[in-house]
């Protein structure tokens, strides 16, 4: 008689759908958890490390930017603390793993999210192979270090979620440049392969792949496309660069999905590229010739 008039209060109150599961409540679907974001400092990762904070997680900025990262932890309050980390370093991803065990016990999400455009190289015969290998050490070494060592905590646990920031670039060649667009096909293909494994302990490991957030990353690698236009008006065209009638893209964007891949409305989806981008990749223009240049 008790169970039922539990369970009849908490289906009342929207805790458990009428297959007697849990379902997050929106105010805290990640009551509880310890979030570790590399890249937080800014961008896409200090939208996702308050968005993840706003529903209850507790999380660490790990970013090699010191300043940044310090007042990004400051300015999202308590529940954010923030390392320094480098993460072309293992040992600086390692100790930022430990760091977030020392300070609140165990490590739910790992989201290996810092990333580099690098500088643009418009043809492979011009390819910069010491800028590819740098590009490579950040946005994919960097990745995998990061789940080795998310994996190195959580196996133990048999539970953990692991997230990892790829690109559209990733998908379709031809969007960004060869050393970034290479780097991101890469990411996808960690995760199907590291997901692969740590599904058998009980670890989902996802990426998502966003089109063009307005992010510093985004804006300084743009200005040169954009002669005449200041930062607002650059911002403004990054915003509305996607397909979706009436909507425009905003970190936030990325930081919801994030969410969603990481709480338990997620829990059964693992080794999944979630793309986020209004539209553009399914989305392709036919590029015909001229009318004048067509032979009949
Ligand atoms: P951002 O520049 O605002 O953030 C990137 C963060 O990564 C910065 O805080 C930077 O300090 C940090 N970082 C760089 N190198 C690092 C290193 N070696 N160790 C630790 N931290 C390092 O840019 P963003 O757009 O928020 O980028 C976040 C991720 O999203 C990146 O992986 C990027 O490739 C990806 N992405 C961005 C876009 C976009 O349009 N903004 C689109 C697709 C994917």
């Amino acid at each position: 008689m008790f169970m039922l008039r539990r369970c009849f209060l908490m289906l009342k109150h929207g805790r458990m759908d009428n297959t007697s599961r849990w379902l997050s409540t929106e105010a805290g679907r990640l009551a509880g958890k310890v979030a570790l974001i590399t890249g937080a400092a800014s961008g896409i990762g200090k939208a996702t490390a308050s968005e993840f904070i706003r529903n209850g997680a507790k999380v660490i900025i790990a970013d090699i930017q010191r300043q940044l990262g310090e007042e990004a932890a400051t300015e999202l309050g308590p529940d954010a603390a923030f390392i320094h980390c480098d993460v072309t370093q293992e040992s600086d991803v390692s100790a930022a793993v430990d760091y977030a065990i020392a300070k609140h016990g165990h490590l739910d999400i790992m989201y290996n999210n810092a990333g580099v455009t690098g500088s643009v190289t418009n043809t492979v015969a011009d390819l910069n192979l010491e800028e590819f290998d740098r590009v490579m050490s950040i946005n994919v070494r960097g990745v995998i270090t990061g789940i080795k060592h998310a994996a190195r905590v959580m196996v133990p646990r048999q539970t953990g979620c692991i997230l990892c920031t790829a690109s559209i670039t990733g998908i379709s060649g031809g969007i960004s440049h060869h050393s970034y667009s290479i780097s991101k096909f890469t990411v996808a293909g960690i995760v199907k392969s590291t997901a692969s494994e740590l599904c058998r302990h009980g670890i989902r490991v996802n990426c998502i792949s966003p089109a063009a957030v307005p992010t510093p990353m985004v804006l300084s690698g743009v200005s040169d496309i954009f002669p005449g236009k200041d930062a607002t008006q650059i911002f403004e065209i990054m915003r509305g660069s996607g397909t979706l009638k009436g909507v425009d893209c905003d970190a936030i964007d990325i930081a919801k999905a994030a969410l969603y891949l990481v709480s338990d409305d997620g829990r059964y989806v693992s080794g999944h590229n979630l793309v986020v981008d209004g539209g553009f990749t399914s989305f392709k223009t036919m590029e015909l010739p001229a009318p004048e240049k067509v032979v009949k």
